[in-house]
């Protein structure tokens, strides 16, 4: 069993994964950046490092420092929680050849289904459907315009090391399409320093549900039902539940069973997260693959009861999976909502500063995931979300009920947060019919006065 781990990452994934870890008694080390130095994190595990300056760039995103820091402090294990290097091959080889365990799959399997171009290829020769799309990257827009009038517009070019929502173009039609081609590539080599994109049909109104997988070191794979997260703005995930409200028995098995069939094509161990879209009709086709942990993955903690962040822990042990599929069972409903420091009336920018009062909600079936308390001071480096707020009801509406609740009750004061726009939300009848597509932001952006979630939090 791993008895000392490192954790490279800040704020509440840090905390998660510490107290994951004071329960199982495995001591833990943080590192942070000179902006954290009064982070929570630093203050819970049992040493810290510093690693450098605020900046990511200079300090979480630091594989070399990390890696002397793990070495300095004698641990077995890194973990890299979301963001930052979770998703970066080479960090995961470092580990790997510096023989400390890095707590998620193997580099191989990162670095496949880290390039979504090769994910695609890989998952569609295993038998899972895929948005159709052109085989592989496209050097120009002359080569990817033919392919795209083939698929049929609206066509959607991405980049293949994409993610977080960036590097994502729209194109209508034959003439938009050189322009959107261009700046999405151009968008992709800023943002990420590869300008590689492909092409991929654009489904019109989808819903994004993703299956949760678990597997261990010695081939068993099972998936924990799925979570939706349709409700997204600019691509970036605001609300997810489980069970999707869209979902049914049969649907949830053939998703699940395909999310299986990706993670084994890539040898895939510990936690992963299989990304889909579903269709009106019920279609169902992958996107990617997200090779760790994720934010909303308190939604699948809700429902089947199972400590993610532990099973992490004890796969990384090279420990079998002692939970089979058919023990898997979904119970109630469960709900997240990520809370930020941002500012509704000004296009969503982010609100750095002190949190000058705070309260947070509680009572029956709530659980609050955050790193902030009065008198913090958010660093403006990071991330705007401070918080996962995540109710649990025996139905969607007792959940949903209990989630407006929490949104009236939590007070953080001295920032802008979005809880205004996500308490109307959580009101909106679309999304509490469960009709919620991608696109359901937008539209309630566009039919919901603005003063309905703009009032100050100050
Ligand atoms: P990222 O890695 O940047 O999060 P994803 O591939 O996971 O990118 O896509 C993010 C979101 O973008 C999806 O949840 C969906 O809303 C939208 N999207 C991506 N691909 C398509 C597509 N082919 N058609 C329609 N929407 C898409």
């Amino acid at each position: 069993m791993l008895s000392k781990i490192l954790i490279a990452n800040r704020g509440e994934i840090a905390l998660r994964i510490i107290r994951a870890c004071r329960e199982m008694g495995i001591e833990t080390v943080a590192v942070y950046s000179e902006a954290d130095e009064q982070s929570l994190h630093v203050q819970l595990a049992d040493a810290a490092i510093c690693i450098g300056p605020g900046p990511a760039a200079e300090s979480y995103r630091k594989a070399d420092r990390i890696i002397a820091a793990a070495e300095i402090a004698d641990v077995d294990g890194i973990h890299p929680g979301y963001g930052f290097l979770s998703e970066d091959p080479d960090f995961a080889q470092q580990c790997e050849d510096c023989k400390i365990k890095f707590i998620g799959p193997r580099s191989t399997a990162i670095r496949m289904m880290g390039d979504k171009a090769v994910a695609r290829e890989t998952v569609r020769a295993a038998g899972v459907p895929t948005v159709p799309g052109s085989p592989g990257v496209m050097e120009s827009a002359e080569e990817a315009l033919p392919i795209a009038e083939q698929i049929g517009f609206p066509v959607i070019i991405k980049a293949v090391a994409g993610g977080g929502g960036r590097g994502m173009r729209l194109a209508h039609n034959s003439m938009s399409f050189q322009k959107e081609f261009i700046a999405a590539s151009m968008e992709a080599a800023k943002a990420f320093g590869n300008g590689a994109v492909y092409v991929e049909k654009y489904i019109e109104e989808p819903r994004h549900i993703e299956i949760q997988v678990l597997a261990d070191e010695h081939g068993n794979v099972i998936y924990l039902g799925e979570r939706d997260c349709s409700v997204q703005r600019r691509h970036q995930k605001v609300i997810e539940e489980s069970p999707s409200p869209f979902m049914t028995d049969a649907l949830r098995k053939a998703m699940g069973e395909a999310a299986v069939k990706a993670a084994k094509a890539c040898d895939y161990w510990n936690a992963g997260t299989v990304e889909f879209l579903v269709d009106k009709h019920r279609n169902f086709y992958f996107i990617e693959m997200n090779t760790r942990i994720q934010v909303e993955h308190p939604v699948t903690e809700m429902v089947t009861g199972v400590d993610l962040i532990k099973q992490q822990l004890l796969v990384a042990s090279g420990q079998p999976l002692t939970i089979r599929q058919e023990d898997v069972t979904l119970t109630g409903h469960a709900v997240e909502v990520r809370v930020c420091a941002e500012n509704p009336a000004r296009n969503f920018t982010p609100s750095p500063g002190e949190i000058t009062l705070y309260y947070a909600p509680g009572g029956p079936g709530v659980r609050v995931d955050s790193h902030v308390y009065g008198g913090y001071h958010i660093p403006p480096h990071y991330d705007s979300m401070i918080a996962k707020i995540i109710t649990h009801g025996k139905d969607r509406d007792e959940a949903l009920d209990k989630m407006y609740r929490c949104l009236t009750e939590y007070l953080i004061r001295g920032i802008h947060t979005n809880i205004p726009f996500t308490r109307a939300v959580v009101q909106d009848p679309v999304f509490r019919q469960g009709h919620a597509t991608t696109k359901f932001v937008e539209d309630f952006l566009l039919r919901t006065p603005k003063e309905t979630f703009i009032e100050s939090e100050q």
